[in-house]
C-alpha cells in the first residue's frame, strides 16, 4: 500500500487524507499545531467559546451538491444541527433598522418598505438574487480517472445556472462598494457595501447573498471546533493517522521525486506527498529552494490577500435582544494601522447554548480592511505589539458600549487576534486566509502539481481562489484525485 505524507490537518488536509484512504492509500498527516482545522478554527477563554473561523457554510444545505462532500468527509451528519440564522444581516443605524433576509419575497418587501426611493434598484437586486440562488458548485472529476461514486451534473443544473451566468460579467467588473452606490438610502448603501470585504467584486456579494436566500450558508452547531473535530473523526476512524505537534521543515526530494517529509531533523519517509500549507508560504520554504513553476510565479503576482484583526468579548450580560450580526455606523469614526474606521461589524452568540457562562455573550468583531500585516510586523519588532492590540480592543469596545449602554463595563473576557496570530498557528502568508477578488482579479484554480515532482500535490484554500472552506475541500479532493490516477488507483467517492 502506497504511504503518502499530507502537510496539515486543516480542511484540505483532512479532505484530501480521507479521499486517499477511502481509495486505499495508508495516510499520514503532519499538523505544526495541537489539533485540527487549521483557519477553520475556534477556541474556548474563561467559559466563553470564540468562533474564529467559519462564519457559513456553503454545502451546508441537504439540496447543495457540496452537502454530499461535506458529508463524505464527514463535517456533516444527520446528527448536526445547523443554524440559519434570519435576518443574516441588519445595519443598525439608530433609525429603522434594515435587515438581510432568507425569504427573497420578505425581504423584497421589507426593502421596499424600507427605501422607497430605490424601487428600481431593488427590483434589479433581487431579480439578480433569485438567479444566483439557482448556482450550484458543479462537483468536478479529473479527466482520465477511475472514479467509484460518480456524481454527474445534471442537466438540469446547468440550465438553472444559465440565468445567474449571463449577469457574472457586469458584476464581476465592478466592487461591491459601487455597487452598493448605485442605492440611494445610505443605510442600504452601507449594508450591501459590508457583506463582503472591502475591495470584493460585486459578483461575491451575489454569491454570498444567493447562496443565503437559497436556504445555503448555515452554521453547524458547535462552530468550526466541532466540523473539524468531525473530520478528525472520520479520518482516524479510516485509519489515517496524525502526528500534531509536526511541523514540517522541508519536503525531501531526491532524483526529481519526493522521497518523505523532514520534522526537526527526523525524516517520515513517503511515497507521495500532498501540501495544504497555505501553498504561498509553502512554495517558498518547504523546498530546498523556493518554487519557480510559472502558475506558483503567477499566484505570487496575483494573489490579493485577505486578513483581518480579529476581536473577542465575553460580556457578563444577556445581549440575546441584540441582534445576531450586524453593522453600524461610527459616530466616532477611529484611525487604525493609518486607516479611518467609519463602522463596525459584529456577531453576537447570546442565543447559541454553551458559548458563554449563564447570563452572558460571546461576541466578536472582525476588521478585514487593508493589507495590517506590515504595520502589525513592525509593532512586534518595536516591543509595541500588545499596546497596539488593546489599543486597537479598546476603541473597538468603546465605541461597542457607545451603541449598546448594556455593555458599558460588562467586557469580562478580550482576546485579539491579528494577522500574525494567524501566521504564528496557521503559518498562512502574513496571516491571509482568503485571496480577494477584486475586479480584474483571477478566479481560475491554479493546477495542483509542479513539473519534475510527480508525486508531490497542493491543496487547499490558495489553489482556488478566492478560497475559503469549500475550495478547501475540493482542492483536496482534487489532489487525492490526481494522487489515484498517477498511482493507477480507483477514486473512491460515495
Ligand atoms: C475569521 C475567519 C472567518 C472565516 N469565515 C469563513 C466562512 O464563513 N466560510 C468559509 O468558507 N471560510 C471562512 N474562512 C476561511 C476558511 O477558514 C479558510 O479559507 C480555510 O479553512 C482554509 O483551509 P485550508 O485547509 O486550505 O488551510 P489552513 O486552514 O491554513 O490549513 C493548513 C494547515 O496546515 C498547517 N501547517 C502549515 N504549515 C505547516 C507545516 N510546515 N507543517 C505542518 N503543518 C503545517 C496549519 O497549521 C494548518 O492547520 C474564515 C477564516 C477566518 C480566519
Amino acid at each position: 500500500m502506497a504511504n503518502v505524507v499530507i502537510v496539515g490537518a486543516g480542511i484540505a488536509g483532512l479532505s484530501a487524507g480521507i479521499y486517499a484512504l477511502k481509495s486505499g492509500f495508508d495516510v499520514t498527516i503532519c499538523e505544526s499545531h495541537i489539533g485540527p482545522g487549521g483557519n477553520c478554527t475556534s477556541w474556548r477563554r474563561k467559559g466563553y467559546l470564540f468562533e474564529g473561523g467559519m462564519h457559513w457554510l456553503n454545502g451546508s444545505g441537504d439540496e447543495k451538491t457540496l452537502n454530499r462532500l461535506w458529508r463524505e468527509v464527514g463535517a456533516i451528519n444527520d446528527a448536526t444541527r445547523i443554524i440559519y440564522t434570519d435576518p443574516f444581516l441588519v445595519c443598525d443605524n439608530g433609525g429603522p433598522r434594515i435587515s438581510l433576509y432568507r425569504d427573497i419575497k420578505k425581504l423584497e418587501a421589507h426593502l421596499y418598505e424600507r427605501s422607497p426611493e430605490d424601487t428600481a434598484a431593488i427590483r434589479e437586486l433581487c431579480r439578480d438574487l433569485r438567479r444566483f440562488a439557482r448556482m450550484i458548485i458543479p462537483i468536478m472529476d479529473i479527466p482520465r480517472l477511475k472514479v467509484k461514486g460518480k456524481k454527474p451534473l445534471r442537466p438540469g443544473d446547468l440550465v438553472r445556472m444559465i440565468p445567474a451566468l449571463s449577469r457574472m460579467a457586469p458584476l464581476i467588473s465592478v466592487t461591491a462598494e459601487n455597487y452598493a452606490g448605485r442605492f440611494k438610502n445610505p443605510v442600504l448603501r452601507l449594508l450591501l457595501s459590508n457583506v463582503v470585504g472591502p475591495g470584493y467584486d460585486a459578483m461575491s456579494l451575489f454569491f454570498i447573498l444567493g447562496c443565503y436566500v437559497s436556504g445555503d450558508g448555515g452554521y453547524i452547531e458547535g462552530g468550526s471546533l466541532a466540523m473539524a473535530g468531525n473530520m478528525e473523526n472520520r479520518f482516524t476512524g479510516l485509519g489515517g493517522k496524525i502526528r500534531y505537534g509536526s511541523r514540517v521543515d522541508r519536503v525531501l526530494v531526491s532524483g526529481g521525486k519526493a522521497v518523505g517529509v523532514s520534522v526537526r531533523g527526523e525524516t517520515i519517509p513517503a511515497d507521495a506527498v500532498i501540501v495544504t500549507a497555505d501553498t504561498l508560504a509553502a512554495a517558498d520554504t518547504l523546498f530546498d529552494k523556493p518554487l519557480g513553476e510559472p502558475w506558483v510565479a503567477a499566484m505570487r503576482r496575483d494573489t490579493d490577500l485577505t486578513m483581518n484583526s480579529f476581536l473577542c468579548y465575553g460580556f457578563e450580560a444577556d445581549l440575546s435582544e441584540l441582534p445576531e450580526s450586524a453593522i453600524f455606523p461610527l459616530d466616532r469614526p477611529f484611525e487604525h494601522a493609518g486607516m479611518t474606521i467609519k463602522s463596525l461589524g459584529f456577531r453576537n452568540y447570546a442565543r447559541y447554548p454553551g458559548y458563554a457562562p449563564a447570563g452572558c455573550s460571546a461576541v466578536t468583531v472582525t476588521l478585514s480592511k487593508g493589507d495590517t500585516y506590515a504595520y502589525w510586523k513592525r509593532a512586534k519588532e518595536n516591543g509595541e505589539y500588545e499596546a497596539r492590540k488593546r489599543e486597537l480592543s479598546d476603541a473597538v469596545l468603546d465605541r461597542l458600549e457607545e451603541k449598546y449602554p448594556v455593555l458599558k463595563g460588562k467586557a469580562a473576557v478580550r482576546d485579539t487576534a491579528t494577522p500574525l496570530t494567524y501566521e504564528r498557528y496557521c503559518g498562512t502568508y502574513h496571516g491571509s486566509w482568503m485571496t480577494r477578488t477584486a475586479p480584474g482579479q483571477r478566479r481560475a484554480a491554479y493546477p495542483c502539481k509542479v513539473k519534475g515532482m510527480n508525486n508531490v500535490y497542493f491543496a487547499g484554500q490558495r489553489i482556488m481562489p478566492p478560497g475559503g472552506m469549500p475550495p478547501a475541500l475540493l482542492s483536496g479532493r482534487t489532489a487525492a484525485q490526481h494522487l489515484c490516477r498517477d498511482f493507477g488507483m480507483v477514486f473512491v467517492s460515495p
